[in-house]
């Protein structure tokens, strides 16, 4: 890999600024992000950078977090804050679709700023760390896979004057040059992590929300509680993580939200795992933490669907939570079994009739256009959602993401445009042979709507309409989601 001589590396490492560490998170709008359904989508803090700039801070170091979406930053705006920051080392954190951002933003302080490490982290770099930093070579070295240890270590070489080039789980040009060197171990006890720096980030009532249907209580808020994933979707890129589920112990996580509850005043808890409750003790002894303490604290998570049964659902319930999403993903057995869900329509209708048996709402998440996707598949996801006891349905288009079983294989299944900053859930980059972009928008839409237009749902917006804390996110989601599928009926 060769790089552009234009970025030279940083000409000293010691020169003394007044902040260590600045974390970014790079410009983004509602709109790249969700497209028509901007006004219903939610934006949460940044989790990544809040834990790593904790570790940093437990560490001794001075570090701050400019979160440029929140703050509603474009990029002239962000350089300046960084500039006038002037960091030793500038930390930025993107996925596929802020990656052009991240890099766009590096680019216009790289000259500004000669003594600062520039350095890229987060699930995009893990999946392609060559082709990212050949592409980007304004950064100066990439941080691949689970960060704490490797930034800790990073940031202290670079203050000591010490080589970062052989600097375990990173990749680094040396000159025009690109090293990998050896991942990093993944953390043994994630219990060691400190909770997140929410402090550092804006005030977290007026700048964040979640999306217009996904909250009960306000201010709600995002929170994880173990890393990795067992599970082996074929869509779902594991780069950071990895496939190894570590959790953190229940006592843990009681006290992180107990600082959230009596420092943020936060009453509604968004719980982000990937899969809440891959070990079911674990899940049982945090629940009736919770029990115990009768806080005013609701919350909802992410369960597969294969793990739910009626006892753990009721127990859910009692611990304060008011919804579960699945990926239910398709209606059709082929697909399910192309994705490697390891599930099947029978196992989803048997969860979400538990959830609704327990009193619990229920959230399906569907793609429509994954590989092998035909107008059969299609009809039979349409037919198959009608049948389903379910509250709250969200419908994408099927992305592959680099790092991903699908990004490798897409090619011989479908027309693919690579584009990095069209890699979200709502540009269709991806079309499976048979079929074209404006069937699966048709599609997209007419689901939606089919599902939405059903005297049972709308009994349920009904009555989230009398709850106060609903009115403006319900309104504005409502307004965008009406101008969404409405397009339907001149489409259809
Ligand atoms: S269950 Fe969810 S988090 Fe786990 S691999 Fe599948 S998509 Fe990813």
């Amino acid at each position: 890999m060769r790089r552009s001589s234009s970025y030279p590396r940083p000409v000293s490492f010691g020169v003394a600024g007044p902040l260590e560490v600045l974390l970014v998170s790079p410009p983004l709008r509602a709109e790249q992000r969700y497209g028509r359904l901007a006004a219903a989508g939610m934006y949460m803090p940044p989790m990544g950078l809040t834990v790593l700039a904790a570790s940093l801070r437990k560490a001794g170091h001075s570090v701050a977090l400019l979160d440029c979406e929140a703050l509603g930053l474009n990029h002239q705006e962000a350089k300046e804050q960084c500039r006038r920051s002037a960091p030793r080392i500038l930390g930025l954190t993107a996925v596929t679709m802020s990656v052009q951002s991240a890099a766009d933003l590096a680019a216009l302080l790289k000259p500004l700023l000669p003594n600062t490490v520039f350095v890229l982290g987060g699930p995009h770099l893990s999946a392609a760390p060559e082709e990212t930093l050949t592409r980007y070579p304004q950064f100066d070295v990439g941080v691949i896979g689970e960060g704490e240890e490797t930034l800790l270590e990073l940031v202290r070489r670079v203050l000591c004057e010490e080589s970062i080039t052989d600097l375990e789980g990173t990749i680094v040009w040396i000159g025009d040059t690109l090293r990998r060197n050896p991942n990093r171990a993944l953390l043994e006890d994630i219990d060691t992590i400190p909770f997140p720096a929410w402090d550092l980030l804006p005030e977290l009532q007026t700048h964040y929300r979640p999306s217009a249907f996904g909250f009960r209580k306000l201010p709600c808020m995002s929170v994880l509680t173990s890393r990795g994933c067992p599970g082996r979707c074929s869509f779902c890129s594991q780069g950071v993580w990895t496939d190894r589920y570590r959790e953190h112990s229940a006592g843990y996580v009681l006290k992180m939200i107990r600082e959230l509850y009596h420092h943020y005043g936060i009453r509604d808890l968004c719980i982000y795992d990937g899969t809440f409750g891959v070990k079911r003790s674990r899940l049982i002894e945090l629940c009736e933490l919770l029990i115990a303490e009768r806080w005013d604290l609701v919350f909802s998570c992410n369960l597969r669907v294969g793990m739910a049964d009626e006892k753990m659902l009721r127990l859910l319930k009692r611990a304060g939570c008011w919804g579960v999403a699945y990926g239910i993903e398709s209606g059709s057995s082929k697909i399910l079994e192309h994705l490697r869900k390891d599930i099947t329509p029978a196992m989803i209708q048997r969860a979400i009739t538990l959830t609704a048996r327990a009193g619990l709402i229920s959230k399906g998440y569907l793609m429509v256009g994954t590989p092998a996707e035909t107008e059969e598949t299609l009809a039979e996801t349409l037919a198959f959602i009608s049948t389903l006891d379910l509250d709250l349905l969200t419908v994408n288009s099927f992305t592959p993401f680099p790092g991903t079983l699908d990004w490798e294989r897409a090619d011989g299944f479908g027309t693919f445009d690579k584009d990095w900053s069209r890699l979200n859930q709502h540009s269709y980059a991806f079309v499976p042979h048979g079929l074209t972009r404006e069937r699966l928008e048709y599609y997209v839409r007419l689901i939606t709507r089919t599902f939405y237009v059903r005297p049972r749902v709308m009994i349920n917006f009904a009555r989230l309409m009398l709850n106060p804390y609903h009115l403006p996110l319900i309104y504005s989601g409502l307004t965008s989601f009406a101008s969404f599928v409405g397009r339907s009926h001149r489409d259809l």
